[in-house]
């Protein structure tokens, strides 16, 4: 043994980094990180025996125990780092359920019997000139269980064959092709001892495979994820209680102000009543731009899909559409492919909104020429794709520009478009939501020429013709509902106050009481109400407690309406799951409220 240990001393110093490197941090206690552990210390060890080794077996005939001693222990560490090197194979190939704990005694028992025989064998010393050498049936009985050993990992290999693309694996390719070239060296050339500087590269190699996450930096990511968490829920817990704040007072202004339209003013306060019921549009709008751009980044937002009419989206949109032009001198042209299935099934709020919002965009942004809306749709087996075109000849977006369309709070041209009101919020939220619904947006614009956005979303066909039964249904029909009872309840006397003057012009009965309690008083003391509007929050007792209250009174069968001011999307479906008959969002809408009324009192 005199060929040096210029290995084994450029192992041991890389040895010592790696241990350095490894506990300056702390670490995941996977069962792979322990076993790693064990194996890089064994390999340090391994390594000071195999350096003392080379000097013992020089000074052999003056010590002949102590290099006896020191060569067995060598055997003693080869034993020991083939076995754990198993026992980390069978850790990263075992299967989610097998006790792990008996595998691990089996291997120690094993590793222990085999120290012991191998201790036992006597081991003999050859010196063929240059190099003195140990072999004889000890060292041939260590060499017989790595074998073994190795016999067991291409079993494993092979039960394992999927996994082993993954990275873990890689130390045992290592082993398997670097390990088989340096043990032929070996025994080609007994004096080159490469064999524990090899297995310390493969430990070296494990730190990088291994899975081996920082403790540290996943406690501190846990911390600072929890708290954006929080944080999030927190501002999700204040924007809706602020949309449900600002609605209420809304509520009053939009409510008045529709009521004030009714009465003979002159032209000049109705037009003004008109200037202050938009403005509360667009407060209204900003609010819920806000609330769904949150609920989308805190992943609340759901799609809930229903069966719906497309053609009833689309007449709807035109109608409002040519109610947002205003006094603009703008051509609108529209267009709907009759090819498109009547009943399809989708999110009708949510496919509604995405529209809305790139035609606001157009008629906010466009001040002459045109806009042209088109739909139509490519039906493939039991889906349709809905392809939505809204072009327009306004003021175009640079190309710089269109790839910033979709971020929030983006607006450009600002000097152009100080005086059109706008969040920034609206293509980043249609972006999102057309995503959701597994379809596509695309822009093109030409600056200060014009636009051509274009919404493709895939919906299942329902129904190819409508009910034509249906259909008469659907035609307006004269309401009379006068004389007709109505209870209105709501803790905030304003909120009562509107209600009932919007009731007014429908000769209704109305009755107002200010909680729950007082409902189900008049309930219990045999009044009768043709319909019952009821707010939700109110103190003590919810609207929705004081609905389950209600039902549990025999004989009760009034329809019960949630009026209420959390108005979010998917609120509706939530109010009525709890049992509402329908609902209605504060600010109320005239035509919703005219629904609700034709609908329960017009009978
Ligand atoms: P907002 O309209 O509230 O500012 P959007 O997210 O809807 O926010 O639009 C972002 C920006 O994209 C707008 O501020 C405007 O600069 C530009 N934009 C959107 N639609 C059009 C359009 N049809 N023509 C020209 N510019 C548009």
């Amino acid at each position: 043994m005199s060929s040096g240990i210029f290995f084994q001393v450029i192992s041991i110093i890389y040895m010592i980094l790696l241990l350095i490197v490894y506990y300056a941090k702390q670490r995941l206690d996977t069962i792979e990180n322990k076993i790693f552990r064990i194996l890089m210390i064994t390999n340090f060890i391994g390594l000071i025996i195999d350096i003392f080794s080379v000097y013992t077996i020089k000074v052999m005939s003056q010590f002949p125990i102590l290099n006896l001693i020191v060569t067995k222990m060598y055997l003693v560490y080869l034993l020991c780092w083939i076995y754990i090197f198993t026992l980390y194979i069978f850790a990263i190939s075992r299967k989610d359920g097998i006790k792990f704990k008996k595998v691990i005694k089996i291997i120690i028992t094993l590793l222990i019997i085999s120290i012991v025989v191998m201790s036992c064998l006597p081991l003999l010393y050859k010196d063929n000139g240059t190099t003195v050498y140990s072999y004889g049936p000890s060292a041939d009985f260590t060499y017989l269980v790595s074998g073994l050993l190795i016999f067991s990992w291409i079993i494993c290999m092979i039960i394992n064959f999927k996994k082993l693309k993954q990275k873990k694996y890689m130390p045992l390719f290592a082993f398997m092709t670097i390990g088989l070239f340096v043990m032929f060296l070996q025994s080609t050339n007994p004096g080159l001892l490469v064999m524990t500087s090899m297995e310390t590269f493969i430990t070296f190699l494990m730190y990088f495979t291994i899975e081996n996450p920082d403790m540290k930096l996943i406690k501190e990511l846990n911390v600072a994820k929890d708290r954006a968490d929080k944080a999030n829920q927190a501002k999700t817990e204040f924007l809706s209680s602020m949309s449900h704040e600002i609605r209420t007072p809304l509520n009053a202004i939009v409510g008045f102000s529709q009521a004030l339209k009714e009465e003979e003013l002159p032209k000049e306060a109705l037009e003004e009543v008109d200037d202050i019921i938009m403005a509360s549009n667009s407060l209204l709008e900003i609010i819920n731009g806000i609330l769904d751009i949150s609920k989308i980044e805190s992943g609340k937002i759901e799609i809930v899909n229903k069966e719906y009419r497309f053609k009833e989206i689309f007449d709807e949109l035109v109608i409002l559409s040519k109610g947002r032009l205003g006094d603009k001198a703008l051509e609108f042209k529209y267009s709907y492919d009759d090819s498109i299935p009547a009943i399809l099934y989708g999110d009708y709020t949510r496919v509604k909104q995405v529209i809305l919002n790139i035609l606001t965009n157009a008629i906010k942004y466009t001040k002459e020429g045109y806009i042209d809306f088109k739909v139509s749709s490519v039906i493939k087996d039991d889906i349709c794709r809905i392809i939505v075109s809204v072009e327009d000849s306004g003021i175009g977006i640079k190309q710089e520009n269109i790839s910033k369309l979709f971020s929030k709070f983006e607006r450009f041209d600002l000097d152009k478009n100080i005086t059109i009101e706008g969040t920034g919020l609206g293509l980043a939220i249609t972006k999102k939501l057309v995503e959701l619904m597994g379809g596509r947006i695309v822009v093109q614009s030409v600056y200060g020429k014009g636009s051509k956005f274009t919404i493709a979303i895939d919906q299942k066909i329902i129904a190819a013709v409508a009910d034509e039964i249906e259909e008469d249904i659907k035609e307006e029909k004269e309401i009379d509902v006068s004389g007709k009872r109505v209870l209105i309840v709501d803790d905030n006397k304003i909120n009562l106050k509107v209600a009932s003057r919007l009731l007014q012009n429908y000769k209704v009965i109305t009755e107002e009481v200010d909680s729950g309690f007082s409902c189900i008083d008049k309930i219990n003391a045999g009044e009768n109400y043709d319909i019952i509007l009821m707010d939700d929050m109110m103190p003590k007792m919810s609207g929705v407690e004081t609905l389950k209250k209600l039902k549990e009174i025999d004989g009760f069968n009034v329809p019960v309406i949630a009026l209420t001011a959390n108005a979010i999307a998917g609120m509706r479906e939530k109010y009525i799951s709890e049992g509402f008959t329908d609902y209605l969002a504060k600010p109320i809408n005239k035509v919703e409220l005219n629904n609700i009324i034709s609908k329960y009192l017009n009978k």
